[in-house]
């Protein structure tokens, strides 16, 4: 586990020369060519203090987003298919020891139904996601509740892509996991800090620190090409926490030559009877929490950011701006929760700070330039894993993204966009497709005719 390296880490939040306002422009600067920085200068970016320069780091965050991403905004919802876990984690309501918690695993009627809601919404990506436990989460039931998901049609609206949260497997549970048909196996070492994650998970499994921090090696090995690697800001100094990450995606890159496919950077909300959650050790503010994103994104340029809808609709608004990729929408944290009238607090992970609709984030996101995206092109045409990264990195995925993000976006306008939203998004989708050129316009012009004339899920 040396590639976490504690005192090297301290040593960089501490030294005094990273403070220096030339080393940050410097690694301002240098972030400007999207190959990434080390650990030492986004170290330096952390340590920013100056307002001047956090607003050239976060112009900078958005310019180097926009050049590899363009405006897309990737949506996606949660689907929570147990609360029942064996862990105890301080942080979370799903811990065994809270008693007040309603436990409730769906049947695949109830993730049926479920689904049914989230492509009725205009969803196209889930994120399942379970507790820890040996049969409430068995392989099987995962296997079976992929199989329901992926089964629903509702008049060519489905759900086309399955990333998948559970816990740590092994290398043969997650080779099973790959045959369900998952996109990205995604596990948050929650804290990289030792110390503070044996304090945090007192029992369970979860306790085992190193059985977690290699599951994505165990992840590639199986041959699940991509992975989503995350913590949860709020439990450590958020320094610390963003470079340990950061060592995780670069040892994952230099020895699968892959780093992370996506990070997540989920920040401590309130919860049920979870005494880390509703005092957090190490609350994050919003300003520092904007400033990790940045860092995030320039260190990682080709690695998606994903945001929950744990942040309230103003933050998520100046978030986005600063390099989040994807984004989950109309979110609900508990098993059975999308078909319920009102948000459940006795059954639910933590609360919402954002408790719009789909279709309100999405007008928002037309309104604020950023092009909501539906599509799952690349991972059913195996543009995965490295393949991915290498067409990310030439600066050729654009050519492919524009066409079938807005096509995607215009069957979603069309099928289940309210008459408000539709209105902005048609205005939207014709001012993309004017700001394109040649081939792409062409090919764009060509995936749109077919949806208006009827045809779903059109893609390349
Ligand atoms: Fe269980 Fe995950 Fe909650 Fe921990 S964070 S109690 S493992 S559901
Ligand atoms: Fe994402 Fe690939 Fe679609 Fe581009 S083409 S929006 S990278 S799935």
């Amino acid at each position: 586990m040396e590639f976490i390296d504690e005192s090297y880490i301290a040593s960089l939040i501490d030294d005094d020369k990273l403070n220096d306002h030339a080393i940050q422009r410097e690694a301002i600067q240098k972030s400007k060519e999207a190959k990434g920085l080390t650990l030492r200068e986004s170290a330096a970016l952390l340590n920013i203090s100056d307002p001047e320069i956090a607003e050239e780091l976060f112009h900078t965050a958005r310019e180097v987003k926009e050049k590899i991403y363009g405006n897309r905004l990737v949506l996606f919802a949660p689907l929570y298919i147990t609360n029942l876990c064996v862990n105890n984690c301080l942080y979370c309501a799903f811990r065994k020891d809270n008693k007040e918690l309603t436990r409730k695993t769906l049947t695949l009627d109830e993730i049926k139904s479920e689904t049914e809601f989230l492509v009725k919404q205009g969803h196209k990506r889930v994120l399942l996601v379970c507790g820890e436990h040996p049969k409430k989460s068995s392989m099987e039931f995962i296997g079976e509740s992929i199989k329901t998901i992926y089964d629903v049609n509702i008049n060519g609206g489905n759900i086309r892509r399955i990333n998948a949260n559970t816990a740590p497997l092994s290398i043969a549970d997650f080779k099973t996991l790959k045959s369900f048909g998952i996109g990205t196996y995604q596990c948050f070492q929650e804290t990289y800090h030792y110390d503070t994650y044996m304090y945090m998970h007192p029992e369970g499994p979860k306790r085992d620190y190193a059985w977690r921090l290699f599951a994505m090696d165990r992840a590639l090995q199986a041959g699940i090409d991509d992975v989503g690697i995350g913590a949860l800001f709020g439990l450590t100094d958020y320094k610390f926490e963003t470079l340990a990450m950061l060592s995780h995606a670069f040892n994952l890159d230099q020895r699968f030559g892959v780093g992370p496919h996506t990070i997540s950077v989920p920040r401590l909300e309130p919860a049920l009877n979870a005494p880390e959650a509703n005092n957090p050790p190490f609350a994050v503010d919003d300003e520092s929490f904007k400033k990790l994103i940045a860092v995030i994104r320039l260190a990682v340029p080709y690695t998606g950011i994903i945001l929950s809808t744990r942040e309230r609709a103003e933050l998520r608004r100046e978030f986005f701006k600063v390099g989040i990729s994807q984004i989950s929408a109309g979110s609900r944290t508990s098993p059975g929760a999308y078909n319920e009238s009102e948000e459940n607090h006795e059954m639910e992970q933590f609360q919402l700070g954002d408790h719009r609709t789909l279709d309100e984030v999405v007008k928002d996101c037309c309104e604020l330039d950023f092009l909501p995206s539906f599509c799952t092109a690349c991972y059913r045409s195996e543009r995965t894993g490295d393949r991915f990264m290498e067409l990310a990195k030439s600066g050729n995925i654009g050519k492919l993204c524009m066409p079938n993000a807005l096509s995607t976006f215009k069957e979603y306008a069309n099928d289940f966009a309210s008459a408000a939203t539709k209105e902005a998004a048609e205005k939207f989708i014709i001012k993309e497709v004017e700001g394109l050129e040649g081939a792409t316009k062409r090919k764009t012009d060509e995936m749109i005719t077919r949806v208006n004339s009827g045809e779903r899920d059109v893609f390349f």
